[in-house]
């Protein structure tokens, strides 16, 4: 088996973590060395033990080096990616993949002249929270999901420096929501007829603090997905609708569990006082009328991101990630932009 040795440009807060917590369980893959603009960082990346090369040219100019990750700020990505590709190395940006359809579109051009493969590391779509979610609605066991609900939430604002400069590449919809919203993409079929938003930015930032997205899907099936900075009380982190059933995943812990309607007891539940008045309706159902089941596993995928770029690389395997629904879910953050701007639903697909 063919071995890769990367190199890592930006080595902050997810530069290191790659370092620390994913390359070394890729089987194939081995990191020598990275570069960070930051002298603080450089110490660091000798402190780590790896190389820490003088300069992003010193990088890209070692032959050993047949990959590089592009992990600095969102606005660099693209400037980076290009040097690397067009130095023969095969690249990983980490996410957003760049700042716009057309940067990627333009990297993707650099990389096809250059014969080399280029990567997004959207690596929530292997998050064990929404691997349950994509078995409940594979398997059904809930009836046809028709309704979805993503969401996260924080009460300590927009982390860290860049983050809160739009010019960065800053704000929620390219942080959160580009994890977010790549989920849903990969997990529903068909187009998106209908993209309405709005985002909040109570901090004072020039970018969003946050913001909640709804996703009209040709199928019929709607989505809202939220990312909050400003919640001191966090709502669950999946709520799914289905025709037969609820689910709900509380936390990245996986509390939560699946309500299914049996079909045993149809009786109409009694009424109850709610408030100051009675309602049938918010009557909860009675007790054989529904089952309480546990969570599934989670439909696993095939290989982990790393192995996964490379067999690409050495062996054209398929993609995990293909690079045309990164430049859709790019459209789409775009088409997100347009809404808030506007304050109209817009037409997508
Ligand atoms: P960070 O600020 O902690 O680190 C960025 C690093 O890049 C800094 O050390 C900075 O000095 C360095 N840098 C900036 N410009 C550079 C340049 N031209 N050359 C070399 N180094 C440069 O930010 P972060 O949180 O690590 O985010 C970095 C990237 O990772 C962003 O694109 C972010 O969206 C992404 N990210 C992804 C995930 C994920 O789960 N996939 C999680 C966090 C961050």
């Amino acid at each position: 088996m063919k071995e890769l040795t990367m190199a890592i440009v930006g080595y902050g807060g997810m530069g290191s973590y790659h370092a620390h917590a994913l390359i070394p369980d890729a089987a194939h893959i081995h990191l020598k060395g990275a570069f960070d603009i930051d002298p603080a960082r450089q110490q660091a990346i000798a402190d780590d033990g790896f190389v820490s090369y003088p300069s992003y040219g010193a990088l890209l100019a070692d032959p050993e080096i047949d990959l590089v990750l592009v992990a600095t700020p969102n606005d660099r990505h693209k400037p980076l990616a290009i040097q690397a590709l067009n130095a023969g190395k095969h690249v990983i940006s980490e996410k957003p993949a760049m700042m716009s359809p057309a940067e990627l579109e333009e990297v993707l051009a650099v990389a096809k002249d250059a014969h080399r493969e280029f990567f997004t590391h959207q690596n929530r779509r292997w998050d064990p929270d929404f691997r349950v979610i994509t078995e409940i609605v594979e398997s059904h066991s809930i009836g046809d999901v028709f309704r979805i609900e993503s969401r996260v939430h924080g009460a300590d604002g927009i982390p860290g420096d860049w983050r809160h400069y739009a010019k960065y590449g800053g704000g929620m919809i390219r942080d959160w929501g580009v994890h977010l919203l790549d989920q849903l993409l990969f997990l529903l079929d068909g187009p998106i007829s209908r993209v309405t938003a709005e985002t909040s930015t109570i901090l004072g930032n020039d970018c969003d603090d946050g913001f909640t997205v709804r996703l009209d899907f040709a199928s019929g099936i709607r989505c809202v997905v939220e990312v909050g900075t400003t919640n001191f009380i966090s709502l669950p982190r999946w709520y799914v609708k289905g025709t037969k059933g609820t689910a709900e995943i509380i936390d990245w812990d996986l509390a939560g569990e699946q309500v299914i309607a049996t079909g045993v007891d149809t009786t109409a539940p009694a009424p109850i006082r709610a408030g100051v008045g009675l309602t049938k309706t918010m009557a909860p159902p009675t007790e054989n009328a529904v089952r309480h089941a546990a969570l599934p596993a989670g439909t696993p995928l095939a290989e982990s991101f790393y192995d996964n770029v490379h067999d690409v690389i050495t062996a054209g395997a398929a993609r995990i990630v293909k690079n045309e629904e990164v430049l859709r879910l790019l459209r789409l953050i775009d088409a997100i932009f347009q809404a808030t701007e506007t304050g109209q639903s817009v037409g997508f697909e």
